[in-house]
């Protein structure tokens, strides 16, 4: 038998090619020819490691290995298999690689579980064919109804189901998945950002998925002649935004705990280079894994705006967007921590700054996941690379905490 190593080596190559733009990175949509190649490999890997194969009507699919207990919930283990168009090869299969060589780990040790365990294959996370994404966990915990699948079409105006039948998938297998059949949930995901390679440290227990804020802060003020207008006469709304702008770094440093702080968007009318702005528009994204830090950046940013309302300069600040902050399980945040000090795997606690299926599952099940470093920080590019050596770092760690969660012998 190969080494763990050689093994996700070999499924990663495997998988990235399936790929609809070879050579340019990989390209795999959800019911594409694509996505048919990569299902009947992890098909084929988890009959050949005794798993029991399902689909369900979504095209999720499910390899279980059973337990002792009859109908008792599974610990499932997994992340998704789509990818963006001209993505990495690391993005989603990393995860189900490294489900299925868990999987393995127990059928090669003749560990028998006591509840069952699942590898657990996603579809359509990042929503490139039809839209919105996380749409496979999301449909399993009845976040989306049958209708709203249905209605759902790619650019091309081809239905979801018309998608499925032409991959020879059947849209009329079950979709919804009681959350009492769940046990837990375990995802390892390219970090896609570059705190771990910085740090050396093969692996990050993610602790939580940041909230996101999404604030857009209108400065209004006069317009006036730039030429004609004295200093002291002004209410220019650019240069009260900038102020207000370059304080907001200051407010998440002073918060802590990796809340973050940007402004991405910055629009200033009427844009004229001879022309005083008499209003400017911007976004303040604001981001933290505990929900009390994103609140108090947006009252003390809210408060420094206003702040600025005198002197002809009138401000407002519009809430667009609000998603709490997921602390993700804090028994299984332990016992990965504990069983990577046991095969003495270094590893830092972390972040998720993107959304996740792990996110849409924590709602029902206890969820834990695992990142690892990401060449460079890159993600969604050809360039995406990750160690298969980290890979299986990871494999080790969710197969002794498999081991426990399914209170395997
Ligand atoms: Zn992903």
């Amino acid at each position: 038998m190969k080494q763990l190593k050689e093994r996700i080596e070999d499924h990663i190559v495997n998988i990235s090619d399936f790929t609809a733009t070879p050579g340019k990175g990989t390209t795999r949509l959800t019911y594409s020819p694509e996505d048919l190649q990569t299902r009947n490999y992890i098909k084929e890997k988890m009959k050949e490691y005794g798993l029991k194969v399902r689909e369900d009507g979504f095209g999720n699919i499910f390899g279980k290995l059973e337990g002792i207990l009859k109908d008792a919930p599974s610990v499932m283990v997994g992340s998704h298999f789509d990818s963006v168009p001209n993505g990495g090869a690391f993005d989603g299969p990393a995860g189900v690689v490294a489900a299925l060589e868990v999987a393995a780990l127990f059928g090669k040790n003749n560990v028998t579980p006591k509840y069952p365990l699942e590898v657990v294959a996603l579809v359509e996370e990042e929503g490139s064919r039809f839209g919105g994404g996380l749409m496979g966990s999301r449909g399993m915990v009845g976040l989306l109804s049958d209708e709203d699948f249905r209605s759902l079409t790619d650019k091309d105006g081809i239905t979801t189901e018309e998608a499925m039948v032409k991959i020879g998938l059947d849209p009329t297998l079950v979709r919804r998945r009681d959350p009492k059949t769940m046990k837990a949930f375990l995802e390892l995901h390219i970090e896609q950002g570059p705190i771990l390679e910085e740090k050396k440290i093969p692996i990050g227990v993610v602790e939580a998925i940041v909230g996101l804020t999404q604030l857009e802060v209108t400065v209004e003020g006069q317009a006036g002649h730039a030429g004609t207008t004295p200093m002291d006469r002004r209410a220019d709304a650019l240069v009260t935004a900038a102020k207000i702008v370059s304080q907001l770094p200051g407010l998440a440093d002073e918060e802590g705990e990796r809340t973050v702080v940007t402004v991405g968007r910055f629009n200033v009318f009427p844009n004229g280079a001879n022309v005083i702005p008499d209003k400017v528009v911007f976004s303040v994204d604001i981001r933290s894994g505990k929900e009390a830090n994103v609140l108090n950046v947006i009252e003390k940013t809210k408060s420094l705006i206003s702040s600025f309302n005198e002197n002809g300069i009138k401000t407002c600040v519009e809430e667009l967007l609000y998603i709490q902050p997921k602390e993700l399980n804090q028994g299984i945040r332990s016992l990965l921590k504990e069983k990577s000090e046991e095969l003495q795997i270094p590893y830092c606690s972390i972040n998720s700054g993107a959304g996740h299926d792990a996110m849409v599952f924590s709602d029902y099940t206890d969820v834990g996941m695992l990142f690892i470093p990401s060449k460079n920080g890159l993600s969604h590019c050809p360039e995406e690379w990750s160690d298969s050596k980290d890979i299986a770092k990871a494999v080790q760690i969710f197969y002794e905490t498999a081991k426990n969660l399914t209170e395997a012998e």
